[in-house]
């Protein structure tokens, strides 16, 4: 962090404070970016309009396998999967994908709620030299050739090469910087809150032509968490109690003495997506650029991976080392991957649905996910352990994610994510040690000899051939693989992480 004097318009002096990477929110996408970045070894602050990261309302109900992988990659998955139970949780329609014979070591989805998450990310960029605005809002920015600056609600300027925009599905930073948000306006809403209540509701969830409602009580014993489907779309503000206990006796005749509530909030089946992910120097990333229904609980997974496919490239950018036409790629990777999500949850949405029809197509679609191999697909997509980014043509590893093998080293036994921890590129030589010459790029890509003993499979692609080495970025994904040759790697050395550095 700088401090630098400027003079302002008044010709008064004040002091203003830059760092290379700002990022406005610190939801689960802002802190992940901000973790990437710390390791990275950029300065990067956020700004968090919340006093503090404790999360009021519960949210995210979990994440997806690939999610624990990534945070696997940065070795902090324990800490979640510590407080989470594991489960089958990848569901179409009323079928869950079991994905327990996935070849990855997480075969499973988490069940961990949004504000322990939000809790355990904290704790975690803490340790992390990342600079924290609590109890501040992004009010306005303005970007210029060479930097940002970034207006803050109680009036200290901030500068900043970049700005990030992490800031939620009512993004500011979206707006301000004239990003459409094409998609589907809301044909439904629920209403989600934790109450209290005088009389015992029903057990279990009820679904009708309106859409799903039920009651979970929560440890306490006397809290619990309720969600309604409302019978009209509701308006655009924030819900009150009298709203909720509409709703419920529309359902269920009663609103069993609802009081005392917790939090209470509105979410729709609104869906959309930012139509550039970045205008200049600044970008989007998370629910500021894409939302949708929570049904398959994808949101904050697809926030989180957007950080980790964001976070290597910016630094690399701010550091120099590579052009900034490297943050194309962040929008060309990771807006058909949202995309895809979208029209998911859409098709989701459609099946909750509760006539005769749907019913009739809801059964012709469990049928059908039974089957393995759509259940593999549909397991793939909503895992997020499919994803291929367009590397171009080649070995079927190009652009998908690296497995995490159980190598042997010099150093000893290592599993591929625990070489990812610092966020590093890595090649990983398994043919005959002192096969490649990377000194060009060695202050920036580590290089391991390694063996491997056991198959390649990849989620839903099956058994791979063997190859003799691979390219792995940050996040990752594979960049090059190879095949006894050095044949493409200079030039995927070059694309990834920079020119090579002179003799
Ligand atoms: C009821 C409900 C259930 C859900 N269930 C699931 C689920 O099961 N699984 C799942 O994956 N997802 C679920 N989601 C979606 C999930 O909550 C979001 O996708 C996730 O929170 C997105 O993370 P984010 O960091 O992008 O944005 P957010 O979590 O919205 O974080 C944005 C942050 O920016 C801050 N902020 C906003 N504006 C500014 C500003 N101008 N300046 C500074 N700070 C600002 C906010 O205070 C906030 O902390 C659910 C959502 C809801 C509402």
């Amino acid at each position: 962090m700088e401090e630098r004097v400027i003079l302002d318009v008044s010709d008064g002096i004040v002091a203003m404070t830059e760092h290379a990477v700002v990022i406005a929110g610190g939801g689960p996408a802002g802190m992940m970016l901000a973790a990437e970045l710390a390791l990275a070894k950029v300065d990067v602050a956020v700004v968090e309009r919340r006093p503090d990261h404790v999360l009021a309302d519960a949210r995210a109900g979990g994440i997806h396998s690939r999610t624990i992988e990534v945070l696997d990659q940065r070795g902090v998955a324990d800490r979640f999967l510590a407080e989470g139970q594991v489960a089958q949780a990848a569901t179409f329609g009323t079928t869950v994908m079991d994905m327990s014979d996935f070849p990855t070591r997480h075969p499973y989805s988490l069940g961990i709620f949004q504000n322990q998450i939000e809790r355990i990310m904290a704790a975690w960029i803490a340790e992390l030299p990342v600079r924290i605005y609590y109890g501040c809002e992004v009010a306005g920015f303005a970007q210029d050739d060479a930097g940002v600056d970034v207006r803050l609600s109680d009036g200290e300027p901030l500068r900043a090469r970049y700005l990030v925009g992490c800031d939620g599905g009512r993004s500011l930073i979206r707006k301000a910087a004239g990003i459409e948000f094409p998609g589907w306006d809301p044909t439904r809403s629920n209403l989600i809150a934790e109450v209290e209540l005088t009389e015992e509701p029903p057990p279990g969830v009820r679904h009708d032509a309106a859409g799903v409602h039920g009651f979970h009580r929560m440890q306490d014993g006397k809290t619990f968490r309720v969600v309604t489907t409302e019978q009209q779309l509701g308006p655009a503000g924030e819900p009150t109690l009298r709203d909720l206990s509409e709703a419920l006796i529309a359902v269920y005749g009663t609103d069993f003495g609802i009081h005392n509530p917790t939090w209470i909030s509105r979410f729709t089946d609104m869906t959309r997506q930012a139509a550039a992910y970045r205008v200049g120097r600044v970008l989007l990333a998370g629910d500021a650029a894409h939302v949708h229904y929570p049904a398959g609980g994808q949101g904050l997974s697809l926030g989180v991976q957007d950080a980790v496919n964001l976070g290597w490239k910016l630094a690399q950018v701010v550091e120099g080392t590579c052009q900034e036409s490297l943050l194309d790629t962040y929008h060309a990777e990771r807006h058909p991957v949202a995309a895809r999500a979208l029209r998911y949850t859409m098709a989701q949405t459609a099946l909750q649905r509760h006539d005769e029809r749907i019913k009739a197509v809801v059964d012709v679609v469990s049928e059908v996910a039974s089957m393995d191999e759509p259940r593999k697909r549909l397991a793939g997509l909503i895992s997020g352990l499919d994803i291929r980014y367009d590397l171009g043509e080649g070995h079927p590893l190009l652009g998908r994610r690296m497995p995490d093998l159980d190598l042997i080293t010099a150093d000893g036994r290592l599993r591929v994510f625990e070489l990812l921890h610092d966020a590093r590129p890595l090649l990983l030589d398994l043919g005959q040690p002192g096969d490649f010459d990377i000194t060009p790029w060695a202050d920036r890509v580590q290089m391991v000899d390694a063996s491997y003993q056991g198959e390649w499979e990849l989620p839903v692609v099956g058994v791979v051939s063997a190859p003799t080495a691979v390219l792995i970025r940050p996040d990752g994904y594979v960049a090059w693989v190879g095949d006894g040759t050095h044949h493409g790697l200079p030039d995927a050395l070059a694309t990834w992480f920079g020119p090579p550095t002179a003799a």
